[in-house]
């Protein structure tokens, strides 16, 4: 099309009326044409200008926005002007979980939305009734993780059978130990998840123990970490625990990212809606490929990745009626923001 462009205008001077309605003929057709994909399509295309406002809408996107979509759109707080993928939930015109992209161009972004409703609720019952793929492709992966660990422990062990002196060894095996109840540990989590125990609390509890946890582990790579809370910071409903696990797995793959002496910025913000939990690095950052597979089991760039964090810290957050999203490119570093409902929001949700 671009060519075919290109080369009307070249020539447009020398156009006479006939052959002006011709090539205007062309263009009306191809328009129509590219209108009627968009009307057929059963994932939702939303076009917006810098400023969020609607410029094109395709009728699946209405069905799954509402009447309002500009609204909508608003309300779900898509990242304009970058390139994202994040799981939403929108409760009107019906409760859907949705799968949104967005993709800057020019001075718009193109959103493109997915109605993942069908297929969260059959993941989670493939999960739970433990017999599927997802839980055998796991499985298979753990049992793969495992051999690593065992191995490593078995030398170890004939070693210290030549030589009871050699004590180093037995510090292989202590940190092959816990390698394996870590591997063990994320299994579970991911198929026997356990329901969070909701207390009022404040989100900078848990990252707190985190970086604390973590302090270590940053000060060995020279990471620089900041943390920006405000002033007053309004409680969530949550478990601590388990959040604690939700802000460590991000932390983690954060460190897994940057390089010696990079940089972690971690941002808690609230508005009269939610209180949120940034999580940037300045790490190697996704590809779109990436981004799209996010949050699936197994999925993992790492040697010794389970490719599990994400999934369960997903799931964790899901559970607390908040959600989790990623913005991310190439060499840009990337930003993990856990949104949770505050506990006013919360109870009155319940009610
Ligand atoms: P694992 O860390 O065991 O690989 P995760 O579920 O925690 O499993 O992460 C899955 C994949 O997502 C990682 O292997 C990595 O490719 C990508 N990823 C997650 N967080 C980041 C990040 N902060 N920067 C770059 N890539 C990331
Ligand atoms: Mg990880």
């Amino acid at each position: 099309m671009k060519n075919f462009f290109k080369g009307v205008r070249k020539r447009i001077g020398k156009l006479d009326a006939e052959k002006l309605r011709e090539q205007y003929e062309l263009v009306a057709d191809e328009f129509a044409r590219s209108e009627m994909l968009l009307h057929v399509l059963k994932d939702g295309i939303v076009r917006v200008d810098a400023k969020g406002a609607v410029l094109q809408c395709n009728p699946a996107a209405k069905t799954l926005l509402g009447s309002d979509p500009e609204e909508a759109l608003r309300s779900l707080g898509l990242p304009l002007g970058k390139t994202s993928r994040l799981d939403v939930s929108v409760s009107y015109p019906e409760p859907r979980s949705l799968e949104a992209r967005t993709i800057p161009f020019d001075d718009e972004t193109v959103v493109y939305l997915r109605d993942t409703t069908a297929e969260r609720r059959r993941t989670e019952e493939e999960l739970r009734a433990g017999a599927t793929k997802a839980v055998c492709d796991l499985a298979a992966g753990v049992a793969h993780e495992i051999g690593n660990p065992l191995n490593a422990i078995a030398l170890s062990l004939q070693l210290l059978k030549r030589d009871p002196t050699d004590t180093g060894v037995i510090d292989t095996c202590m940190s092959q130990v816990k390698r394996l109840d870590g591997i063990i540990r994320d299994f579970l989590d991911a198929v026997r998840p356990r329901r969070p125990n909701l207390m009022p609390g404040s989100v900078a509890d848990p990252l707190k123990k985190c970086l604390a946890a973590l302090k270590q582990q940053f000060e060995e790579r020279r990471i620089k970490v900041t943390l920006d809370v405000p002033d007053v910071l309004p409680n969530v409903a949550l478990d601590a625990a388990q959040i604690e696990q939700v802000f460590f797995n991000l932390l983690k793959n954060a460190i897994e990212a940057v390089k010696d002496g990079g940089a972690i910025d971690i941002c808690i913000e609230a508005d009269d809606r939610d209180v949120s939990v940034g999580f940037r690095d300045d790490g190697t950052g996704m590809d779109a490929e990436q981004l799209s597979h996010l949050f699936e089991p197994y999925r993992t760039t790492k040697a010794k990745g389970t490719g599990l964090g994400l999934m369960v810290s997903k799931r964790i957050v899901n559970e607390h009626g908040g959600s989790i999203a990623a913005e991310s490119s190439p060499g840009g570093g990337t930003t993990f923001t856990v949104t949770l409902p505050r506990l006013e929001r919360r109870i009155r949700a319940l009610k």
